[in-house]
């Protein structure tokens, strides 16, 4: 049943005769096309290996019993997926579960130099092979009670409790070098969201990749909103019967927990808003209302969100401050060339995204602090796009104020955060007034409250302030390092399949340099026209201008579509983008 040509020796024989990268590439393509075609009655869901950028089908049949000897049987309708077929059946085939579990298949890679010439799709797709090869071995070593050790390729805690995920691939050492982490979390995570076995109308599984709008809750964040209204509600900071104070421990514990998140120093300076948006407006309002006049300028970059412009418009409209714009260049950076010339003694403010929207482009957060500073001007982050990809400190930012959105962070909609810094939330007046936010009220007038709560006027959003308490917790309990890498690879893939497609224009910087969003536009087709074939085939993208009409009109064009990944979000669905976009092409060309 091996369908290899060659054995194990001989295969890195031939492969260790061939000096460069092209060389090898073309011999794995050449083992490939020799590979023996799998029945048509084995190619079925059921054997499909998912992950890899091509279609893959894998069976394991088993010789004896005492101890069983696995023979594997694969094929893929690409034919370097072929080739690397080949080198595992060489492998794997013939060998007890035992063994099987025991082959050192990481430097088997890196004795053929797969490395060095495989696409990390690519890659991704061997591992996922490999991994199930070593799943249906450790079935069997069960089964035939040998006692399986942990595979090469293994399963990791997330660290959530009762919840397993998994990376593809584990750093290891290859001659020295150490190999590229591929660093996908495991598609077993989806089971934690309810909404993404969704099946629309037509039967279409959703591909949910608009996360940069809004993300998903995972089960416990509903759950825990549920628990809230059906076991503990009340209002908070008020009454001292005993829902009135579970109600304020748990609202007060997602403080906390949101505190750490960002490493504040202090829970006084975490204060709950209704988004980022709200938190910016509190500042452009309190603080810029208290700062600004006329002859100040504001300075703010072209790839705003317009919540993080407008607000300053109206503060110039209101004081007659001034607005100042760092531009972009061509390659869909910040103009940190310009900087220095744009700071003055006249700069109030800096505002900025932490990271694009759009673009994804991850700007130099620390660097534009420490200039901005200089100058003598307090920095506003707008992390909506950061918080919930990659790990925030605001102190290592040294940023004045930090805001973000709870929704796209895993949690409810309708809360979010500001952070300041002590001294300036203390210096500010409260934005709004009402109950809570007052320490004494007479006839003549009131003294505000304490931080934080001298900026919570009114009833705050309890409910959505636990929820994204806990959804804060799942974050941190998977690791925002992981959901990086994971996001990176999603980037990594949807550049280079989309790259594969005729007239589709990325907007945005190479994937290391960005976060997990892809925008782009297609030649002679609107965006929303593509976002709707997209969404025929179940795949949920954004088109419009994203709130950032300043950016489009920079690169010329008045909307894109937007796909946006999170820890959810698999290989396989990026490769369904691409194969939608392609057909999104067909059907438009044709008119
Ligand atoms: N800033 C950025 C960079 C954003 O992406 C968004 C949401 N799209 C916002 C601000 C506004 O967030 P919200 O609508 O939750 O207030």
């Amino acid at each position: 049943m091996m369908s290899a040509t060659a054995s194990l020796d001989e295969l890195i024989a031939d492969f260790e005769e061939l000096e460069e990268p092209i060389e090898r590439l073309a011999h794995l393509e050449e083992i490939g096309r020799n590979l023996t075609p799998m029945p048509e009655n084995l190619r079925t869901e059921e054997n499909r290996v998912l992950g890899c950028q091509s279609m893959v089908w894998l069976v394991a049949k088993q010789r004896g019993s005492k101890p069983p000897i696995l023979e594997f049987q694969a094929y893929s309708d690409a034919p370097i997926v072929r080739g690397e077929i080949a080198v595992l059946l060489a492998a794997y085939s013939g060998k007890t579960p035992q063994e099987i579990l025991d082959f050192p298949i990481e430097e088997l890679i890196a004795r053929l130099k797969l490395r060095s010439f495989l696409t990390p799709l690519r890659s991704n797709g061997l591992y996922s092979m490999v991994k199930r090869i070593q799943a249906l071995a450790a079935e069997r070593a069960s089964k035939s009670k040998v006692q399986s050790p942990t595979p090469k390729v293994r399963s990791q805690e997330s660290g959530v409790s009762g919840q397993k995920s998994e990376v593809s691939t584990q750093k290891s050492e290859a001659g020295g070098d150490e190999v590229e982490q591929v660093g996908l979390l495991s598609a077993a995570l989806r089971d934690d969201f309810p909404i993404l076995s969704t099946v629309l109308e037509d039967g279409q599984p959703l591909v949910y990749f608009d996360n940069a709008a809004s993300a998903q809750r995972p089960k416990r964040v509903i759950a825990s909103i549920v628990e809230a209204y059906q076991h503990y509600y009340s209002n908070v900071h008020r009454g001292g019967h005993a829902l009135a104070v579970e109600s304020t421990t748990r609202y007060e514990k997602a403080r906390e927990t949101i505190r750490h998140l960002l490493n504040a120093r202090s829970n006084d300076e975490v204060l709950f808003t209704a988004g980022a948006t709200a938190a910016i407006n509190l500042v452009a309002r309190s603080w810029g209302d208290t700062n600004c006049r006329k002859g100040d300028e504001i300075l703010l970059t072209q790839m705003e969100h317009h919540s993080n412009i407008v607000p300053w418009q109206q503060l110039a409209e209101r004081t007659g401050c001034t607005i100042k714009w760092l531009p972009l260049t061509d390659g869909y950076e910040l103009d940190l060339d310009a900087l220095d010339g744009l700071l003055s003694e006249r700069t109030k403010l800096v505002a900025f995204t932490a990271i694009s929207n759009v673009l994804g482009t991850i700007n130099p957060v620390k660097m534009i602090v420490e200039k901005a500073h200089a100058a003598g001007a307090k920095v506003l982050v707008d992390a909506a796009q950061h918080v919930p990809h990659e790990t925030t400190d605001v102190q290592a930012w040294d940023a004045d104020f930090v805001a973000l959105s709870g929704h796209k962070l895993m949690g409810p909609s309708g809360v979010g955060v500001l952070y300041g810094r002590r001294e300036l939330l203390e210096a500010m007046p409260p934005f709004l007034g009402g109950g809570s936010m007052i320490k004494t009220v007479t006839l003549d007038g009131f003294t505000p409250a304490d931080l934080p709560y001298k900026f919570e006027a009114g009833t705050p959003m309890i409910v959505p302030a636990i929820g994204l308490g806990v959804a804060t917790e799942y974050l941190l309990g998977i690791g925002l390092a992981r959901i990086q890498a994971h996001e990176l690879a999603l980037t990594r893939c949807a550049h280079e399949l989309l790259a594969e497609i005729p007239g589709v224009r990325i907007l945005g910087p190479a994937p290391e340099k960005k976060g997990g969003i892809v925008s782009f536009v297609v030649d002679g087709i609107h965006a929303d026209d593509v976002s709707r074939v997209l969404d025929l085939k179940g795949i949920a993208v954004r088109a419009g201008h994203h709130c950032a009409m300043p950016l489009h009109k920079r690169y010329g064009v008045d909307a894109s579509c937007r796909a946006s990944f999170y820890l959810y979000n698999t290989l396989e669905e990026v490769e369904r983008l691409a194969t939608a976009l392609g057909q999104a092409k067909k059907v438009f060309q044709r008119e």
